[in-house]
């Protein structure tokens, strides 16, 4: 069995207005959020947090309860900054040991951490951090492109690399911690961290001194060091502990949102913006040249056909192409019983002229045809050629399409 004594404190310190820091401890759970954001967001979304993970853990204490607990949280926060349009952009650290239980039934400490919070441990007189810090000048270090003391004083020492509640996806540090009986673990924030040395450290968090009056010294020496942030500390001792067949160390990519591509980077997520940036132009310029095909086609087209016992010229195709439907473009003066049968049945089959003007001509000849015929068959001696001047050059009258 793992079992562990605590104590914790938190304070405003001297320069800040409101305490943006959060905690929760008891007897399997350690938490401390630093909350950023202006407008109270901060305080919200380190107390949101902090009340998820406590909530959801103690419905799973494994190492899967945890993390999953993390990334609830994540979401929880994520939320409330939607739903609340003047939070936006608000954002938590987290840091939290769990005596986590495997398969085994072995329970045992598993660190979770997301920001530049930090976990130390006491053992015997030395401290020794057990967080990473994902800070801009922290991930330059372990990339070997500063040294630590030049990141102590690095101006990126305080931009964050990870934050809960910001993004979709969080990735979450997740650490086995092989502990021993008599070792104490510190959880603080960036204010207690920042304000004291490693050797004030040791000196005010180790044992025999009392774990009440060693976090309430904690606070008084960030304070007296200048106090400029948020102060926050947890400090846990074991009394007992067993370690993990199991241990993991490991860094969680919580779930992606089902539209967002899988485990994307920063640089991934833009390089797919812009292919399907470049698709969505190239798919409307498609369709806006189908669109244009189609409507060219179905206005290309003038027949004719009977419209109330006239002739009447019409534009497009007959039956109509998709949402096209033909436009009456104009009446003839031709009546529509003066043509041959032959030329009615032509009429009715709505022959195609390229043209307004070929359609025109058109109608005129067939009327030309019947008055020829009717000449023919009731004045034996008119020639043809006077016929042909009795018919009328075609007064129009315009029809506006109704479109
Ligand atoms: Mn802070």
């Amino acid at each position: 069995m793992t079992r562990w004594r605590f104590a914790a404190a938190t304070d405003t310190g001297l320069v800040r207005d409101a305490n943006e820091d959060a905690l929760s401890v008891d007897e399997t759970l350690a938490i401390v959020a630093d909350g950023m954001g202006g407008h109270a967001a901060g305080e919200v979304a380190s107390s949101l947090a902090v009340e998820v993970i406590t909530r959801e853990f103690h419905q799973n204490e494994t190492v899967e309860g945890l993390y999953a607990a993390v990334e609830t949280a994540n979401h929880a926060v994520l939320a409330d900054a939607v739903a609340h349009p003047e939070r936006f952009g608000m954002g938590t650290t987290i840091i939290a040991i769990a005596l986590t239980e495997d398969v085994a039934g072995i329970v045992s400490p598993t660190l979770v951490n997301v920001g530049d919070s930090r976990v130390y441990q006491l053992r015997d007189g030395a401290l020794r951090q057990l967080s990473d810090d994902h800070s801009v000048a922290e991930e330059w270090v372990r990339m070997g492109r500063l040294t630590p003391e030049e990141a102590a004083v690095h101006p990126r020492r305080h931009q964050l690399t990870r934050v809960l509640g910001m993004d979709e996806t969080v990735e979450i540090d997740v650490v086995s911690v092989a502990a021993q009986p008599g070792d104490r673990l510190l959880l603080c924030s960036d204010g207690l961290s920042n304000e004291l040395t490693p050797d004030q450290l040791v000196q005010l968090a180790s044992p025999p001194m009392p774990l009440e009056d060693a976090v309430d010294k904690l606070v008084a020496a960030a304070r007296e060091a200048g106090g400029r942030d948020n102060i926050t500390v947890v400090l846990v001792e074991f009394d007992e502990v067993v370690s993990t067949m199991t241990p993991v160390k490991k860094t969680v990519s919580t779930a992606p949102p089902a539209i967002a591509p899988p485990r994307t980077s920063r640089r991934r997520t833009s390089r797919f913006t812009w292919r399907v940036g470049i698709a969505i132009v190239v798919l409307m310029g498609v369709a806006v040249g189908f669109v244009g095909i189609m409507h060219w086609y179905a206005y290309s087209t003038y027949y004719l056909a009977d419209d109330s016992g006239v002739i009447a010229v019409y534009q497009g195709q007959p039956n109509g192409v998709l949402w096209y439907s033909p436009r009456k473009v104009l009446d003839t003066t031709y009546p529509s019983a003066h043509l041959l049968p032959a030329d009615q049945r032509l009429l009715a089959a709505t022959i195609g002229e390229p043209s307004l003007a070929s359609a025109l001509t058109y109608a005129k000849s067939l009327n030309q045809s019947w008055h020829l015929a009717r000449s023919i068959a009731t004045t034996t001696t008119t020639s043809p050629t006077q016929s042909t001047t009795t018919s009328t050059t075609p007064v129009t009258t315009t029809t506006k399409a109704k479109g």
